[in-house]
């Protein structure tokens, strides 16, 4: 447990998320008192100074401070400086040297778009990053590449564009450390046509909204999509078929699991237009994929691969995830090794994350994390194989209890980007959801702002409140829904 003491601020956000890039997974406390046993870290802004001090066991163990205007400080430049002081003592006591600095936020890359659109030079940006917000330089190069493919690819945004996501959230397993809205097969099988029909209205709502805009990508993600029946998966991308127009957009399936795909799946999805989809191994390592409940070998992640392309897929992304328990750098190079054999259009790699709602939270204690060290390893390695394949990082985000505060990254041979993922990432277009569990956001295309229209989580309360989940968007979309 750390506690942490707030004097002349109230930023307790930006407290937390510091302590955590240094300590991440632990319990954090705000107290009013410094406490008598284990660490304290006491921030305080007033008259003029910013300060942070660290106590171990009631004693005053280092502190740190800096002046600053307070009548001219922006709450921006406020939270900077109550992260720098914090950062400062705690770098002291850790002996780490964060590489994304100061940001906690999800999006570097954002910044970066904000600070060219101000009309700021290249080399201003990365001068902000790395002296303002003690960004590695390495770092701030990728986020400054990463900001200039995604605004390559939202230059084309019209205020008329939208995009629709449709949510299956079931799984054969659980993963050890998923978080997701997904319900394990077994159990709700009798359920999913049923579940289907709710949809189904739900999207014909969502139709005929629709028709008012330019339809741009369709994702169907999960959970895992593929888990569906080939008779379900027939029927739901027949749906879509008959509800929308799929000609020339983006159409992805998130197939995910290898053991969920079939031949007939890969052919049907061709067959209804798909030109996107996932096979996400994780690994390429046998030990690990059985460890983190994945019930699938990597003959399968094979197998799946050449089918997909037997049968015309043409644009197909594999997730991998850094950091898995008990793996070691030479594990990620294996992987890679397999990767560049098989040869994907698309690369993404993630950093493990340490979830609430994961089992790996739970049995946090019965596995082995990679290091900072290793992770940073890990991801030049992934670096240096997608360079191999021809590929470039064209998106990236960031999660809170990311083991080492890393990233996650999408690498893509040009012109093979998913647009989907960065018009999520960037916040600059309209998605339109559908299902358990989903999350409608509208984007004013004049101001920018966000407004959110959730569905209930449960499969249950999906299937049986459905008339409510289109009532909520009747009221929340712009224009009275329709
Ligand atoms: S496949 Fe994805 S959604 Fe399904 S259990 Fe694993 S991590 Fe969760």
């Amino acid at each position: 447990m750390i506690h942490y003491i707030l004097q002349g601020h109230e930023l307790q956000n930006d407290v937390q998320t510091i302590i955590q890039v240094f300590y991440p997974n632990l319990h954090y406390n705000r107290s009013e008192e410094i406490a008598p046993l284990g660490l304290s870290v006491v921030s305080c802004m007033e008259k003029g100074v910013a300060s942070a001090m660290l106590y171990r066991d009631g004693k005053k163990v280092s502190g740190w401070s800096m002046e600053y205007q307070a009548d001219e400080a922006s709450q921006k430049e406020e939270k900077r400086l109550v992260k720098r002081t914090i950062y400062q003592v705690l770098k002291e006591e850790t002996g780490l040297r964060p590489q994304w600095g100061l940001l906690t936020g999800v999006r570097p890359a954002k910044i970066i778009s904000g600070l060219l659109a101000e009309g700021k030079s290249e080399e201003q940006c990365l001068d902000y990053l790395i002296k303002d917000y003690l960004v590695m330089e390495h770092k701030a190069k990728l986020a400054l590449i990463v900001a200039k493919a995604e605004q390559k690819l939202l230059g084309g945004n019209k205020p008329n564009d939208i995009s629709l996501y449709i949510g299956i959230p079931f799984c054969p397993t659980r993963c050890l450390y998923c978080s997701f809205t997904a319900y394990p097969l077994a159990q709700y099988k009798d359920r999913v046509d049923e579940y289907l029909d709710a949809m189904f209205l739900e999207l014909e709502f969502l139709a005929s909204y629709a028709k008012d805009f330019e339809l741009k990508n369709i994702y169907i993600g999960g959970g895992t999509p593929t888990s569906l029946s080939e008779q379900q998966l027939e029927r739901l991308l027949n749906k879509v078929a008959v509800l929308f127009d799929t000609k020339n957009i983006e159409y992805t399936v998130e197939a995910g699991r290898p053991d969920t795909i079939t031949r007939e799946k890969l052919r049907l999805m061709k067959e209804y237009g798909v030109n996107r989809i996932s096979i996400n191994p994780q690994t390429m390592n046998e030990e690990t994929l059985n460890r983190i409940g994945r019930r699938h070998s990597v003959e399968d992640i094979r197998r799946v691969f050449h089918e997909a392309r037997e049968l015309g897929h043409d644009n197909i992304n594999m997730d991998l995830i850094l950091g898995l328990p008990g793996e070691e750098p030479q594990d990620v190079e294996h992987t890679m090794q397999e990767i560049l054999a098989l040869a994907p259009d698309n690369i993404t790699v993630h950093t493990l994350a340490v979830k609430r709602a994961s089992r790996l939270k739970e049995e946090i204690d019965q596995h082995t994390l990679a290091t900072a060290e290793a992770l940073e390893k890990m991801l030049a390695t992934t670096a240096e194989y997608a360079e191999k394949m021809g590929m470039e990082p064209y998106y990236m985000y960031r999660q809170k209890n990311m083991v080492g505060n890393f990233e996650n990254i999408g690498y893509c041979h040009p012109g093979k980007e998913g647009a989907y993922n960065v018009q999520i990432m960037e916040e600059k277009q309209t998605i339109l959801a559908a299902g358990a569990g989903a999350t409608t956001k509208t984007v004013d295309p004049d101001t920018d702002k966000i407004e959110r229209v959730f569905n209930v989580k449960s499969v249950e309360d999906y299937i049986t409140r459905i008339d409510e989940m289109i009532e909520r968007k009747k009221k929340g979309l712009p224009k009275g829904g329709l």
